[in-house]
């Protein structure tokens, strides 16, 4: 997939950009706070019509104005925006707009480097969650339209357990739990398939020990509709007293080892962020393999600190699971591996793009 070219205007600090974007991708160079990781989020923005640090729309429209647009021209021309007043945001695809954002997500795919990216493997659980489900939104039919139901019917739910309703709360529990069924079988499939490569992606990039993923339910083994069911009844009175549904997938976890430990608890912050990047070549090459299609590449900042082996490895991975165009930021040209140079550099000043 290549972005040609991208319009932005009012999105955080980035006033009006309307960029050509080359073929083999681009270096953007700029000093600390200048915008380089607020043009790779607009970018983002046309995955997912989500920001991609997990902000807020309102928080991404530019201080003092009444909202953003961000479109861009890749296999289709993908376009949003978004308006303060009532929070609404618009997308449409080719022209036409779209009625369910669902149905315009995956019509631009990238996968965003980031070295934040760490904190999948530091932080909470809803960290994991969220990758896993955006992975398998942009690459299993249904899988997104059924999380939207099943967190739809949560939501109701724990609605109704808190005013006390325990009849109006079971009500939701038919859609729950087959929502849950295929969200919960989607994921630990996902796993099954993909924890080999996972470890072969950790290996590569340079990590001794053997590394592994797990799914990780709480206590409950709970797989079918039926079970499901079964435990929201045994959790009934907990559910009731906490005001919320205490079992199901949005409870669940990812698990990564490192040499059979939680690299969460154990893991070293330099084999954490090794985790962090197999993690993402690993959603590259999943998208690849099941849409056919490879993603571009956004790479913030992703070289710094690295040795040259690391680097070495790192490039030499990337060149096998995401071949494709390659947007990269960087504070200092020093940051970036030699090889990469030869992309156009442009300087980013000020939210401003000087190609
Ligand atoms: P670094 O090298 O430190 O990562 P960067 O070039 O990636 O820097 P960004 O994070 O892209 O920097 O931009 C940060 C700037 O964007 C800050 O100065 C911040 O004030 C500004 N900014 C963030 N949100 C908004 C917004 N909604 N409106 C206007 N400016 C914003
Ligand atoms: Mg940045």
């Amino acid at each position: 997939m290549l972005l040609r070219q991208l319009t932005v205007r009012d999105f955080r600090n980035l006033v009006s950009l309307d960029l050509e974007i080359p073929e083999g991708g681009v270096v953007i160079i700029g000093e600390n706070g200048q915008g380089k990781t607020n043009l790779l989020e607009a970018i983002y923005y046309l995955v997912l019509f989500r920001s991609m640090r997990g902000a807020r729309d309102r928080e991404l429209v530019r201080f003092g104005q009444p909202g953003f647009f961000v479109a861009g021209d890749a296999d289709s021309r993908v376009q949003t925006g978004y308006q303060l007043s009532g929070r609404k945001k618009k997308v449409t695809v080719d022209g036409t707009e779209v009625f369910r954002l669902a149905d315009a997500v995956g019509r631009f795919v990238a996968i965003p480097f980031s070295p934040d990216d760490r904190e999948i493997i530091s932080g909470g659980p809803a960290l994991r969650r969220r990758f896993l489900d955006v992975l398998l939104s942009l690459c299993e039919t249904g899988y997104l339209a059924q999380l939207t139901t099943f967190r739809a019917a949560l939501k109701q739910r724990n609605a109704a357990l808190r005013n006390g309703g325990q009849a109006e709360a079971a009500a939701f529990d038919g859609v729950f739990s087959s929502a849950a069924e295929f969200v919960l079988g989607a994921r630990r499939r996902w796993v099954e398939r993909w924890r080999k490569r996972y470890s072969e992606l950790c290996s590569r990039l340079g990590e001794v020990g053997d590394s592994d993923i797990e799914y990780k339910p709480r206590s409950d083994s709970a797989a079918t509709a039926a079970e499901i069911r079964e435990e929201l009844d045994r959790t009934k009175e907990r559910d009731i007293a906490s005001g919320s549904t205490t079992t199901g997938p949005h409870r669940h976890d990812l698990r990564l080892l490192l040499a059979g430990k939680s690299i969460r608890r154990f893991g070293s912050s330099g084999q954490q962020r090794t985790a962090a990047t197999a993690l993402r070549l690993l959603e590259a090459a999943v998208i690849r393999e099941s849409t056919g299609t490879t993603p571009v590449g956004l790479y913030d900042d992703v070289f710094a600190e690295l040795d040259e082996g690391r680097q070495r490895r790192l490039l030499d991975v990337i060149g096998d699971v995401l071949p494709g165009q390659a947007i990269l930021a960087a504070p200092r040209d020093a940051e970036i591996p030699g090889e990469l140079f030869e992309r156009p550099r442009w300087s980013m000043t000020g939210g401003r793009i000087e190609t």
